[in-house]
């Protein structure tokens, strides 16, 4: 599985998994923390994409 190759605001490395959202290609972790990655994706609970707004979209990549 993919790990996110962003940084938390720590500085430390972010190493939670990638998804892909399915209504429309963007990538990127998922966080409960709204601005815990740089390479942030997807929030809340159920995740909602943070580029198109839609929940329940994100796909788990391999
Ligand atoms: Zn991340
Ligand atoms: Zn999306």
């Amino acid at each position: 599985m993919a790990d996110c190759k962003g940084k938390h605001k720590n500085s430390s490395k972010c190493s939670y998994s990638v998804y892909r959202c399915k209504a429309c290609g963007n990538q990127g972790c998922h966080s409960l923390d709204t601005e815990g990655c740089t390479n942030q994706g997807f929030k809340g609970a159920p995740p909602v994409c943070k580029k198109c707004g839609k929940s329940g979209q994100n796909q788990k990549i391999p």
